[in-house]
């Protein structure tokens, strides 16, 4: 196949191959669950924007709030200062989130918050004189993009050729309808092996590994295997939170309170870029000392960010005075009504569900990422005004809150036609 002429843009875009993707579309504005290109075309925001934007584009309350904080304090340093954003935020956080998570520490993205999950599991071990390093971390995890969280996550194409820098972690089954007592015998095992720091795991819902749910019954199985071996447990509830899984957090469900829980994608509404790793006290008080050693090395130059922690704020009063709750039920009833239909449709497999996450694969030869059906169907989804950016045959509706259900109608009439224009 000839490589085509490159854009004359100098934008290196994220997870894009450029040379198969040599126009990018260009969106000048959102808002509610739209988003609006340069050529006047309107798209049904199917995804999310990656999964971020929870009541909606552009929500009045919380762009007012970022421009009443941005011209009150931009940005200041976090270490030995702080201000009332973070500090009510960060309450805020402890108060929502399950009991027991009393630790609140600023980051600026899921993978940091990962990252600093990792290192907050091992400091603590390392203070209190246990040589704990291993982690165990489930099949078909995501959890980012740097080595780190490439290293918990699932090994594939899209880490071959970092693979030598990545850390080695013990690796359990995914828990197939069917199969979990296979996943909660091989946890047990790994985390009765020598050494183990975390176990970590997407509560609920694998969400780049390929929309993959299993039962809160499991996650609370696997927590209590993890509490006798005395293996910290990491909720990756970077995808989760917020709403997304029906509960505020998916860990709600099945009950757990993890010792170390990551959140951000949704946490400023899908404005701005935040992210949290919240803690058990007896992690913050393992690094407690006036010993300069022990010390919670770890910093980024935006660490709580002002205007950051203004629109989070923002975000969970939204929670606290409307019924997000009850929309987001609405939104699961309604995929439920139009997953019925896919359902017995022979060119869908595995539809499925949780919160306000739908998703379903279609049926072919090849279903590796690599395989082209991707790329075809979000071309086409595109062609129909709808943002859908399936993971390989895999393709799955994140909608923003605010959704109506003749957006949902249109996006799963889409769906319904894409497979035959698609031509599997
Ligand atoms: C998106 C995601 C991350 C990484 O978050 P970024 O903000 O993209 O760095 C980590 N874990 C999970 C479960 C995610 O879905």
């Amino acid at each position: 196949m000839q490589i085509p002429a490159k854009s004359s843009s100098p934008i290196w875009h994220p997870f894009t191959q450029h040379a198969l993707l040599p126009k990018m579309t260009a969106v000048a504005s959102a808002q509610n669950a739209y988003l609006y290109t340069i050529d006047g075309r309107r798209l049904i925001d199917g995804i999310a924007s990656w999964w971020v934007i929870t009541h909606g584009h552009c929500h009045a309350r919380i762009v007012r709030a970022i421009s009443e904080q941005a011209q009150r304090l931009d940005q200041v340093i976090f270490a030995g200062h702080t201000h009332e954003p973070a500090e009510r935020l960060a309450r805020k956080l402890v108060e929502l989130t399950p009991k027991g998570l009393d630790y609140v520490f600023f980051s600026d993205s899921g993978s940091t918050s990962v990252e600093v999950a990792l290192k907050m599991a091992l400091g603590y071990w390392r203070h209190i004189g246990e040589a704990r390093q291993r982690i165990v971390a489930l099949e078909h995890g995501y959890h980012g993009d740097t080595i780190g969280t490439m290293s918990v996550g699932a090994r594939g194409v899209f880490n071959a050729p970092y693979e030598p820098l990545l850390f080695e972690v013990d690796r359990v089954p995914f828990p197939h309808v069917g199969r979990e007592q296979a996943t909660l015998d091989a946890l047990d095992a790994a985390c009765g092996r020598s050494a183990v720091a975390a176990f970590i795991v997407e509560p609920l819902i694998l969400g780049a590994g390929g929309m993959l749910m299993y039962a809160p019954r499991v996650l609370k199985e696997m927590k209590l295997i993890c509490e006798r071996h005395r293996v910290l447990f990491i909720a990756d509830e970077v995808m989760t939170a917020w709403g997304r899984t029906g509960t505020l957090f998916a860990s709600e469900q099945a009950k757990v309170v993890p010792d170390i829980a990551c959140y951000a994608k949704g946490i400023t509404g899908g404005t701005l870029p935040l992210a949290v790793t919240m803690c058990r006290a007896e992690i913050f008080d393992a690094h407690y000392s006036t010993d300069r050693r022990r010390t919670f090395f770890h910093s980024s130059s935006y660490t709580a960010n002002p205007i950051a922690c203004a629109a989070a704020n923002a975000n969970l009063e939204l929670w606290e005075e409307e019924p997000v709750l009850e929309r987001i039920a609405r939104i699961g009833t309604y995929h439920e009504r139009r997953l019925l239909g896919l359902r017995e449709d022979a060119r869908f497999a595995n539809v499925r569900r949780t919160g306000t996450i739908a998703a379903v694969d279609i049926r072919v030869p090849d279903n590796g990422y690599l395989a082209d059906i991707g790329p075809r169907l979000y071309e086409f989804f595109g062609e129909r005004g709808v943002l859908l950016r399936p993971l390989g045959n895999t393709i799955y509706i994140l909608p923003p809150y605010c959704v109506t259900t003749e957006d949902l109608d249109a996006i799963y009439d889409a769906i319904g036609d894409a497979v035959d224009v698609v031509g599997v």
